[in-house]
């Protein structure tokens, strides 16, 4: 047995309105001539919080795009138009949700490595550190703000940077940045913890560590979209912090059926992950009955709306390319449904799970 020695997050603020101190945190880590860049989700373009970017000097506020999730392409195309420009820069702070977040830890990284971010898809294969990189959230849910990996879409394949170098050196927890996110969006993105939980919680994998976030995660998750009847800054404070616990427990475990499933969705037709894992959970009773059950009560009660029929009409052929990009997922799969998983979730099975979506 070899245990996994994890590299976390630097440094870590927690509280209402920590945002304002983002000047202070990273004044240390400025360089002379070099800019901060701000990679700021194109959701607060002409939004408040957009003229409370602490810029100095020749720093720049980037917007972006995640009307996609991150692709390598956008990631080099940054980071490729931030050397043009500046050479290096001091460091890159991502403000937003998961995809921002995943973007700037991609760039940063993509600032001191040679090639495309493509190449470094995969398990420790980045080199060289990245220049400083802070994430600050503005959805709860991913646990991109602490993990090891940045989701991206490549030339060939939907998969993380996944690295010692990968992980925030600082991230801002401000919960006040969270308030007044549309109810669907906060709910898909809030699932995806819940969802995190539930499949590192019933996975082979576990281990007291896993447990012990995970429990802490679920617990808040329920708080907020089983308890509350209306939504307050209490669920803003609590839905954050189920984030990084919930992104905390999968570090030692693993997630299971619901992204495995959903990574196919996203891979063949863009669905985003929140929802994608929406999606799929819907439909999972057999692998994890009694979180279904309360998943399909948050829906009601939260007054969701989950898509279906997004699976209708497609071709053999982009069936058989989700169940390949599925079934590739081999770990998520032996946590899910033990060693034997090859056994039990077939080709036929799985274009079953598919035809129901
Ligand atoms: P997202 O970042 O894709 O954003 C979804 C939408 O919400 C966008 O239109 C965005 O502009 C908007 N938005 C962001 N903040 C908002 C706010 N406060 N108010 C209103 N709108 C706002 O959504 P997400 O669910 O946070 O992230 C999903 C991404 O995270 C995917 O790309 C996924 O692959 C990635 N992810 C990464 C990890 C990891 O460990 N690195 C884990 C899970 C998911
Ligand atoms: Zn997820």
């Amino acid at each position: 047995m070899k245990f996994r020695n994890f590299k976390m997050v630097d440094y870590v603020v927690y509280g209402r309105g920590c945002f304002n101190q983002l000047d202070e945190i990273i004044a240390p880590h400025r360089k002379s001539g070099k800019p901060m860049v701000f990679l700021l989700d194109h959701f607060f373009e002409n939004k408040p919080l957009a003229d409370r970017i602490p810029l100095r000097g020749n720093d720049k506020i980037l917007f972006a795009d995640v009307t996609y999730e991150p692709k390598t392409t956008y990631v080099d195309s940054l980071a490729g138009q931030l050397r043009n420009e500046f050479g290096t820069v001091s460091g890159i702070i991502g403000i937003g949700g998961g995809s921002t977040m995943d973007l700037a830890k991609a760039v940063s990284l993509m600032m001191n490595n040679p090639g495309s971010s493509a190449d470094y898809q995969g398990w420790d294969l980045v080199k060289q550190p990245g220049v400083y990189k802070a994430g600050i959230p503005t959805l709860s849910g991913t646990g991109a703000e602490v993990s090891r990996t940045t989701v991206l879409t490549g030339p060939t394949k939907k998969l993380g940077m996944n690295s010692d170098f990968t992980p925030f050196n600082q991230i801002v927890l401000d919960p006040e940045l969270t308030a007044n996110a549309p109810a669907n969006q906060r709910f898909y993105t809030g699932m995806d913890c819940y969802i995190h939980c539930i499949e590192s919680l019933e996975g082979t994998y576990l281990n007291e560590f896993s447990r012990s976030y995970g429990e802490k995660a679920l617990e808040l998750c329920r708080n907020v979209f089983v308890k509350k009847d209306k939504w307050d800054d209490e669920c803003d404070d609590q839905l954050m912090m189920a984030s990084y616990a919930g992104g905390m427990s999968i570090a030692y475990s693993q997630v299971g059926v619901a992204h495995a499933v959903s990574y196919g969705l996203s891979y063949l037709l863009g669905t985003k992950h929140g929802v994608g894992n929406c999606i799929v959970m819907n439909h999972l009773g057999e692998y994890y009955p009694a979180g279904v059950k309360e998943f399909k009560y948050m829906v009601e009660k939260n007054k969701i709306d989950i898509p279906k029929g997004i699976c209708k009409g497609l071709t053999d052929e982009q069936f058989d390319t989700m169940i390949n990009v599925s079934l590739s997922m081999k770990p998520l799969w032996e946590n899910a449904l033990g060693k034997d998983w090859e056994k039990i979730m077939t080709r036929d099975k799985l274009r079953g799970l598919y035809e129901k979506l």
